[in-house]
Formats: structure tokens, sequence, C-alpha cells
């Protein structure tokens, strides 16, 4: 199982999830950190980035592998 970390400050949470009650914050502390993230309008899920062009030219296109083994 990957590690768990705090989503604000990446604190190491060992152990089982269900043993912080703040999951996934370390303590109340970091969840009014994120609350107030949310209320501040600070906390913008960002987009997947710059819009990218679907046409982009590739080498991979027509160039199919001839599967020859
Ligand atoms: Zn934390």
């Amino acid at each position: 199982m990957a590690k768990t970390v705090c989503v604000i400050c990446s604190t190491p949470m060992p152990g089982e999830w269900t043993e912080y009650p703040e999951y996934p914050f370390c303590t109340k502390r970091c969840k009014l950190i994120d609350l107030g993230r949310w209320l501040t309008e600070d906390y913008k899920i960002p987009d997947a980035g710059p819009p990218r062009d679907a046409s982009t030219p590739g080498d991979d296109d027509g160039q199919a592998s001839t599967g020859s083994s």
C-alpha cells in the first residue's frame, strides 16, 4: 500500500487511515487550512493544462507497426 501523507503539509501518516479522524488531513489544523483555502477560493482545481490541439501531428500516425514476429 502506498504511503499516506497529509494532503496539506505532506506529513507522513503511518498506520491505517482509519486512525486519523481528520483523514485525509493529519490534524484538524490542516483540515481547517483546507477549508480556509476553499473559502478564499484559492483552492482552485487546475484544469488539464492549456488546451491541446488534438490534431497535433505525430510520428506514430499512419506508421503502424508490421507486427511480424
Ligand atoms: Zn497536515
